[in-house]
């Protein structure tokens, strides 16, 4: 069990330190970039990991898809938006917009919050957004580059439906955030066009489902859309 390498007396000392790094709950001991945490320190004013986040991040850096379950309020979202912006940093360096859609966040009630919660890192990853607006601007934005692109279902079938710049074959993520309401509120044929579309672009992808809640429809969505998922649940609050 022992590491042979550690000196005896230095073995306490180890797993202390062992102990303190795992139940940290500052950003800066997950292994993210320092303007990472600068950021999420200074323009988000957030300096502590909820329970959520302490659990999904490492989960996601490590590459693996994830389903995660917590009640809303619980800081969800970025528990997967800041994986998602330190994972494209360190694959592509320099992320420009010209690199079009490199993740897919469909969310259905707060595309403003998620947005929010992306801009400040917006010097790492420069396209973000999209939704909520007139069809026409989001239009011209795409042209221009989205690189995070978050929307909802139905607007985003809309984009692949009549927008022709769309290319999906560099992207990396795929978030389904709300899928408990997505799915209450009938948007399942919608998924499935998305899923479809960016499957045929492309397979290699990170998957990851955030769910309040756990229903039939959420579990088989999660069997179809995931692959080999590691099941994060946080019960109470944050
Ligand atoms: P959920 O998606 O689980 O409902 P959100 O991601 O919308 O939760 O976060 C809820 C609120 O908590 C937001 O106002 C968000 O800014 C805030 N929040 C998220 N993470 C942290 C954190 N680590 N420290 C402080 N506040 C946070
Ligand atoms: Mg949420």
């Amino acid at each position: 069990k022992h590491n042979p390498e550690i000196p005896e007396i230095l073995r306490p000392v180890v797993s202390q330190l062992k102990e303190k790094i795992f139940s940290s709950d500052s950003f800066s001991d997950l292994d993210l970039h320092p303007h990472l945490v600068a950021t999420l320190n200074k323009v988000l004013n957030v300096s502590t990991v909820t329970s959520v986040q302490k659990q999904t991040i490492p989960v996601l850096l490590s590459g693996r898809d994830a389903v995660i379950r917590s009640q809303t309020g619980s800081g969800k979202t970025l528990s997967y938006a800041i994986p998602v912006v330190q994972s494209l940093q360190a694959v592509q360096q320099k992320v420009s917009r010209s690199d079009g859609p490199l993740a897919v966040v469909i969310v259905w009630t707060s595309v403003n919050r998620v947005s929010l919660s992306l801009q400040p890192f917006t010097w790492i990853v420069p396209g973000v957004l999209m939704g909520g607006e007139k069809r026409k601007s989001e239009k011209a934005r795409l042209r221009k580059g989205i690189n995070i692109l978050v929307s909802t279902p139905g607007r985003l079938v809309d984009h692949i439906k009549n927008t022709l710049s769309i290319a999906f074959s560099g992207v990396r993520w795929l978030v389904l955030d709300e899928a408990d309401r997505t799915l209450d509120l009938g948007f399942e044929k919608d998924l499935t066009v998305i899923l479809n579309s960016l499957n045929s672009a492309g397979p290699s992808r990170q998957n990851v489902l955030l769910s309040a809640t756990l229903t039939h429809g959420v579990t088989r969505l999660a069997g179809v859309c995931l692959n080999d998922p590691v099941d994060i649940h946080v019960s109470g609050p944050a």
